[in-house]
């Protein structure tokens, strides 16, 4: 971590370029960009990527030192820093610990960068931007979401009926629970479950 010149803040393009260059943090735009594009449910969103780098700071701060730490440490020391869930008390005992080891703690945080930034970062500095999803990747994300509502329909309709059942208030034996979602076609009157639907792409008419 050396001092920032003049040379590298004049020609760094945000806040997170000129972090970039103090901290070293290699291959930070590469991964900003991939991680922010990918096209799974592993994706990040602004709010992840801006914790990731972050903690790439803290990383870069530690290794400055030269402290050693273990598998997930860097994370947990970025949690105890900046997490809701942490008490005052916690933070302030983080604080100095890191100190004591000699990390600039204010300087490091004051470093760390928002959301907002990793997005002004992304779309204006690498004009990167997130491609709308293909079709199949709509079909797949609705199947999903109504395959969960279905699931959620029956189990509380099962609930619904075992409750009544134990309290006398309805009379049935063992019981299953089957939820169909059928769409009828105005123009030809042809139904289809849901599932059916998608699964042809349209109806036949
Ligand atoms: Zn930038
Ligand atoms: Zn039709």
């Amino acid at each position: 971590m050396s001092k920032t010149s003049p040379t590298e803040s004049s020609t760094a393009c945000c806040k997170v370029g000129r972090i970039t260059q103090r901290y070293d943090l290699n291959g930070l735009d590469d991964e900003l960009v991939r991680y922010w594009t990918d096209r799974t449910d592993q994706r990040y969103s602004t709010r992840d990527l801006a914790e990731h780098v972050n903690q790439r700071i803290l990383e870069s701060a530690l290794d400055e030192a030269g402290l050693q730490y273990k598998d997930g440490e860097v994370e947990n020391t970025y949690r105890l820093l900046t997490g809701d869930d942490v008490s005052s008390g916690t933070q302030v005992q983080t604080r100095k610990e890191l100190e004591r080891d000699s990390i600039p703690i204010d300087e490091v945080e004051s470093d760390f960068v928002s959301h907002q930034t990793v997005y002004n970062h992304l779309t204006d500095c690498l004009e990167a931007s997130l491609e709308s999803p293909s079709d199949e990747e709509r079909l797949e994300r609705s199947r999903d979401k109504l395959g969960a509502l279905r699931n959620r329909t029956a189990a509380v309709t099962e609930d619904t009926v075992a409750q009544l059942a134990r309290n006398d208030v309805l009379d049935v034996g063992e019981f299953d629970v089957l939820v169909n979602v059928t769409v009828s076609c105005k123009d030809c009157r042809q139904q289809y479950t849901i599932r059916d639907l998608l699964e042809q792409g349209g109806c036949d008419c």
